[in-house]
């Protein structure tokens, strides 16, 4: 299929007052759009000016949540773009479509469209240290009919944010609570695929953590409420010991690429990494012990969250002091030196525009 483009002839001033960027406020000058109709499959790409969406009031997205999204971003270093295992991203967009009844997208194509638009885009990829272009492809059942069933049209959308950088003054310690009300998952359901309604489920959980002055809650899971799942939108690993765990993944967990990439750098660092079942009565234990030295969460928009107090109960675990831990600092330099183009990575980590 070939790709149209349509320029924008009102190009927008560029931001580029870091204080002023924050994330998710800003968007560049051109969005890419795909149309899919029943029969005629995913059908008339292109890159058009950033604008509104005319959608029917009744369209299945507004109503039923039917809709996927993905997260990324480009970095620019020494005036190049880089994007990091972004077929990864579509990949699990795929797999996201699959469970919420949505036709699934031809991966090599997407990732082409991708870094036509970036491209175009180029100049808007923050040149500033820590800041990126965060990258949004999204997909929204756009069908006008209110019974429950899979929609027969979509829209599929790639928009472009330029975002400041996450951390302003060097990592920062999180405190995060571990929620015992709420639940955001459970087996069997679609806490493995990146859907809205994962998010609106979490709001009114992420509302009270913010309110007990905690930045985000840690899910245990939703059957027996002992197992930790993830956080918000970020997975989580423990260092116990000489060891590091991470939840397995279970089915409702976000499979993370920043969880899969860290992985994969700790196996190469030699470090003894797991993948396992764990539940909070064992890391509270492993605290007690003085065996719980680090616990960080992995997403791509931190990278690498330390997490300096953790709250289960009335029960309060400080821990490494509320300081960065080792491990998370040089696993931190390790992937943004990757993610920037500065250090090589794994082969095909990085890919540029
Ligand atoms: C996106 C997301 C993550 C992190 O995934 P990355 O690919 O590492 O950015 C973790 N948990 C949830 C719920 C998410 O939506």
């Amino acid at each position: 299929m070939e790709i149209k483009f349509e320029k924008n002839n009102n190009p927008k001033e560029k931001i580029t007052d870091l204080n002023k960027l924050g994330f998710g406020k800003y968007f560049t000058d051109h969005m890419f759009v795909m149309d899919y109709s029943e029969g005629k499959g995913w059908h008339d790409p292109r890159i058009v000016p950033y604008g509104n969406i005319c959608l029917d009031p009744s369209a299945v997205t507004f109503h039923y949540g039917q809709t996927v999204f993905e997260g990324l971003k480009a970095y620019k270093n020494d005036g190049k773009v880089y994007l990091f295992r972004p077929d990864e991203n579509f990949k699990r967009m795929n797999m996201s479509n699959d469970r919420l009844c949505i036709p699934l997208l031809d991966e090599e194509f997407v990732l082409e469209a991708l870094i036509k638009l970036i491209d175009i885009e180029r100049d808007w990829v923050p040149d500033i240290p820590g800041a990126s272009l965060y990258i949004r492809p999204f997909i929204i059942a756009t069908s006008a009919f209110l019974g429950v069933k899979p929609g027969t049209e979509y829209k599929f959308i790639i928009i472009l944010s330029p975002s400041g950088p996450y951390y302003k003054n060097g990592l920062e310690p999180v405190k995060i609570y571990v929620e015992d009300k709420y639940v955001r998952a459970v087996r069997g359901g679609m806490g493995m695929a990146k859907t809205g309604g994962n998010y609106a489920v979490s709001l009114k959980s992420q509302v009270e953590a913010e309110k007990s002055q905690y930045s985000q809650v840690l899910w245990l899971d939703g059957i027996e409420r002992k197992y930790v799942e993830e956080v918000g939108a970020m997975n989580i690993f423990f260092v116990v010991g000489n060891k590091i765990i991470t939840p397995e993944l279970n089915g409702s967990i976000l499979p993370g690429i920043t969880r899969k990439s860290i992985i994969e750098l700790l196996k190469i660092k030699g470090m003894d990494v797991e993948e396992k079942r764990i539940s909070i009565d064992e890391l509270v234990e492993a605290y007690d012990q003085g065996q719980l030295t680090e616990v960080f969460g992995t997403g791509t928009a931190a990278v690498i969250s330390p997490v300096g107090e953790l709250k289960y109960e009335d029960k309060i675990m400080k821990i490494n002091k509320g300081e960065i831990g080792e491990i998370s600092q040089d696993l931190y330099n390790t992937l943004t030196d990757i993610q920037w183009g500065k250090a090589e990575g794994p082969q095909g980590w990085s890919v540029e525009v």
